[in-house]
């Protein structure tokens, strides 16, 4: 069973540590909150998830194709974004605690409570009615939970309100209201909501006085449309088209916890797809449907995911949703899609002067596209996986392992290789085995310790096969392969060995 509770967190975040995927950042000097470093088998997984987003996105598609922005931009991008007016999250401090939250989320966490009950509810009745319960007629009739549901509906429509009218008073006294209490304090000891502006800012120029205020991008998106013309000019791209790009991101986030899911620096896997003005909706049902179809490729059960629609819609959407993952700590955001019409394309143009135009042959009229994106942060793709795949098992001999069960093709090392003992040619044998895979896999050698305890050693960072050379290999050519999902082990020549690598690693099903 994969573990969901936040308690558990704890356990993958030691892991992590332990096995050389993630590190606190500068940690000799006690860290630095929020920022992390993938260690030397968490970069190879976090590579691993983007070489495959990016095959489901541009290789895949013949009109997406990708980019590569710098991360420093020029400052009036971020005026015309709306990022340096607008991009705020509500704050508010505990005053017994000293603690910093944002408001909003202080809100769907209370709302999240109350859904919790409306799943025991249901969870309840399935025990009670078995085969014959009808879940959606439960959650449309039962009265408990249309009660519940009502008072969900209520809170996120006073939400709502206060956020379009500005009124931070009337977001604390919703607190208030709610009786939220403080998790370390206890107390219900608000101080005011303020806004808070999430972009890290410095300097560009050598001589300070001439120096000029530029940000770190919050988002990748912005390098897409100021380049939206360049790569369609030069592309000869027709609508409908798509930019893709995966680069750093940067938000001075207020609550910096959870580990990799809110950091302050991290990667966003985006795509911005331009379309005729009238056919978004289209291309946004398109695009939610195939996003959650590439997230299901992973193999990941499928309950994990869900859709949540947002009710507070940006600035610059007509139309935007979330893919949810059930993280340790509950369900989470992990992906937006959003319809963010011609927002976007004619901000750039009132402030660049420049027109951002496309000239339809097919319509005879030039106009400015409007945008579906979809933006999935790499590093929350990578938590999902990871907390996922990761199990502690109870085997039938009475012993345990803990492994990691990623996604074969996503696995940092793809195959170890053993020799049963130090001597007698078995080393070299094995080396032999590695010269001649590794061209296409990652591959591991080791030859310490039983093979039962490299078994749980590569069982805990998630290769999918291990294969060990004993004194049958000298006279036959044959090795044993092990599967880490099944533990079954089977006899294989070793010239089979590209053959049966080449199934199992393949991507192909699960792209098409
Ligand atoms: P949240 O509501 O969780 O702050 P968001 O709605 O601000 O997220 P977007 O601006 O839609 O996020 O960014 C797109 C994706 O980038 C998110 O779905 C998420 O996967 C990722 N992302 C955003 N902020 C962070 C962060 N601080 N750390 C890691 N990933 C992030």
């Amino acid at each position: 069973m994969a573990i969901t509770n936040e308690d558990n967190l704890k356990k993958i975040i030691s892991h992590a540590k332990e096995y050389g995927y993630v590190f606190q950042s500068s940690e000799i000097y006690d860290g630095l909150s929020a920022v992390y470093d993938y260690g030397q088998l968490g970069s190879e997984l976090k590579k691993n998830i983007k070489e495959y987003w990016w095959k489901a996105m541009v290789q895949m598609h013949e009109n997406i194709v990708g980019i590569d922005a710098a991360i420093f931009m020029h400052p009036e991008t971020w005026k015309a974004s709306g990022h340096v007016d607008a991009f705020n999250d509500p704050l508010i401090d505990n005053k017994d605690s000293k603690k910093r939250y944002r408001a909003d989320v202080l809100i769907e966490e209370y709302i999240g409570k109350i859904e919790a009950k409306n799943e025991k509810e249901a969870e309840k009745a399935q025990a009670r009615f078995g085969d014959a319960f009808n879940r959606e007629q439960f959650l449309a009739t039962n009265p408990n939970v249309l009660r519940n549901q009502s008072k969900i509906d209520e809170i996120n429509a006073r939400f709502k309100a206060c956020m379009n009218n500005d009124d931070l008073t009337g977001v604390k006294k919703l607190i208030e209201d709610l009786e939220i209490a403080c998790p370390i304090s206890g107390s219900k000891n608000w101080t005011d909501v303020k806004q808070f502006n999430l972009m890290f800012s410095t300097e560009i120029g050598s001589v300070s006085e001439t120096a000029n205020k530029i940000y770190l991008r919050p988002e990748t998106a912005q390098g897409i449309f100021v380049n939206f013309l360049n790569v369609q000019k030069t592309g000869r791209m027709k609508i409908p088209f798509g930019i893709a790009q995966i680069g750093k991101a940067f938000r001075n986030e207020i609550v910096a916890r959870q580990f990799i899911f809110r950091m302050r620096e991290f990667e966003q896997m985006e795509m911005q797809f331009f379309v005729r003005p009238g056919e978004e909706m289209k291309w946004y049902e398109y695009w939610k449907n195939e996003r959650i179809k590439w997230h299901q490729s992973l193999g990941i059960d499928q309950k994990y995911y869900r859709f949540h629609d947002h009710i507070k819609l940006a600035h610059y959407a007509n139309a935007a949703c979330d893919i949810e993952f059930n993280f340790p700590m509950g369900f989470k955001e992990l992906e937006g899609i959003h319809s963010r019409t011609d927002f976007d394309l004619k901000q750039h143009e009132k402030h660049s002067g420049k027109k951002l135009q496309y000239f339809d042959t097919e319509l005879n009229e030039s106009y400015v596209p409007y945008v579906v994106e979809t933006s999935v942060g790499l590093d929350r793709t990578f938590l999902a996986i990871l907390s996922a795949a990761f199990q502690e098992q109870k085997l039938e001999d009475g012993s345990e392992r803990t492994v990691l069960a990623i996604p074969a093709f996503l696995a940092p090392i793809k195959v170890a290789v053993f020799p049963l003992i130090k001597k007698d040619g078995l080393p070299e044998k094995a080396q032999e085995i590695i010269n001649q895979l590794k061209y296409d896999y990652h591959c591991q050698f080791d030859e310490k310790d039983s093979v039962g305890k490299r078994y749980r050693r590569q069982d805990a960072i998630g290769t999918p096969f291990c294969i060990t050379v004993d004194h049958q290999t000298l006279e036959d050519n044959t090795v044993t392969v092990r599967d880490r999902d099944t533990m079954e082990q089977q006899r294989v020549s070793i010239s089979a060995l590209e053959t049966l690598f080449k199934e199992k690693f393949d991507v192909r099903k699960l792209l098409g």
